[in-house]
């Protein structure tokens, strides 16, 4: 009986093989397709530094691409590149809105430590202004695991903890896929994200599950297509450089 059954399965083994055979013989141009042709763009020299087609957000030198909570004149500070955020002045956010994108940033928790937890180096990128990706100095500073660096706060805790020491210049690349919203403002798709943390995948196309909330459940609200991002004063002087953005 158990000799039937092998048999019997071995045949339908090589009929699938022969009929997968048959779909693979033929012209191979059949299966090439020339249009549309990808844009042609320049690479940055590094993997760090803003390909040809990129929107430079922050090239270390003015607050051009930004505005002040409120309208208010930004007070954050810029010296050497970086721009820092002064504690009370409040977030700062992009002049432009974005939606889907792959954003590169680069931020530095202080090199003296002061506090700990949510109150070590925190502070935050709220991708249309809406969904924060958590900065906070995790390096030897134990806090909740959906609060810590690159989680997606109080929602999805990354895959590994890629922090460098205090006062050492980290990186995020990240891959938004922005939340689609249908009529009604009925959500259609939710928020996906990767992120990169120092070039180790921290979170692999995860979904959002709304809006970030300090307190209680993340739910969707519905909003315009393109949003603008902001950077969040959490209190602490963590530093910000070289932000740059390809709106997919
Ligand atoms: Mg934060």
């Amino acid at each position: 009986m158990r000799m039937k059954k092998l048999a019997l399965m071995l045949l339908s083994s090589l009929s699938a093989l022969s009929t997968i055979g048959q779909t693979h013989t033929g012209d191979p141009k059949l299966s090439e397709v020339w249009t549309p042709v990808p844009a042609v763009i320049t690479p940055g020299k590094t993997a760090q530094d803003a390909p040809s087609d990129a929107i430079v957000l922050f090239n270390g030198k003015d607050f051009s691409a930004w505005t002040g909570e409120k309208g208010k004149a930004i007070e954050w500070t810029i010296a050497d590149g970086a721009m820092t955020v002064k504690k009370g002045s409040g977030m700062i956010t992009t002049k432009q809105g974005f939606g889907d994108c792959q954003l590169h940033i680069e931020w530095r928790t202080p090199s003296v430590v002061v506090g700990d937890g949510q109150g070590r180096g925190n502070s935050g990128i709220f991708l249309m202004g809406k969904y924060e990706l958590q900065v906070l100095d995790n390096f030897n500073n134990a806090t909740y695991s959906n609060g810590q660096a690159a989680s997606i706060y109080k929602q999805l805790i990354p895959l590994a903890n890629a922090c460098r020491e205090p006062g050492v210049w980290q990186t995020y690349d990240v891959i938004f896929t922005a939340p689609k919203f249908g009529e009604n403002g009925r959500l259609q798709s939710a928020a996906r994200i990767t992120v990169i943390h120092n070039g180790v995948l921290v979170q692999n196309n995860a979904t959002l599950w709304g809006g970030t909330e300090y307190i209680g459940i993340p739910e969707y609200k519905p909003h315009g297509a393109k949003e603008p991002i902001s950077l969040q004063d959490h209190g602490n002087p963590v530093s910000f450089r070289n932000i740059w953005i390809r709106p997919l």
